[in-house]
């Protein structure tokens, strides 16, 4: 492993819930000068093959987070991005309804349930 890797790899894993590349690119930029964005994303891609990280889609785009961390849905405000998570066995019901259409299989950890956060609707109803 490089030196720049370990940087990378160590950054990560300091993260507690989800970093996005371009912000993880920051912080390992910060703490080592001159490292590439490629190599960043090239090692958050290594890391998602060997089964350590995982994205999921949330409204600013793809975030990375540990795998053993993944389980949970994501929700995600599209007024202000805040994001709150859900976990699988809250959201068993609505797994189950899904299974019942069809058989299918749905995986609702991969993309972020889009909608509005209590206080965005809040400030909505107060205009
Ligand atoms: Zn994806
Ligand atoms: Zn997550
Ligand atoms: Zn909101």
């Amino acid at each position: 492993m490089t030196p720049q890797r370990r940087v990378i790899v160590a950054e990560i894993m300091r993260t507690q819930g989800h970093i996005s590349p371009t912000a993880l690119a920051r912080k390992v930029q910060g703490e080592m000068p001159g490292v590439n964005a490629s190599t960043i994303y090239r090692t958050l891609s290594l890391l998602e093959e060997a089964g350590v990280l995982a994205h999921a889609h949330l409204e600013g785009g793809a975030e990375y987070h540990r795998a053993e961390d993944a389980g949970h849905v994501h929700l995600s405000c599209s007024r202000c991005g805040t994001e709150d998570d859900l976990s699988l066995d809250e959201a068993a019901a609505l797994q189950h309804l899904i299974e019942q259409h069809h058989g299918f299989q749905p995986d609702l950890t991969h993309f972020a349930i889009s909608g509005l956060c209590a206080e965005c609707q809040r400030d909505l109803a107060a205009g």
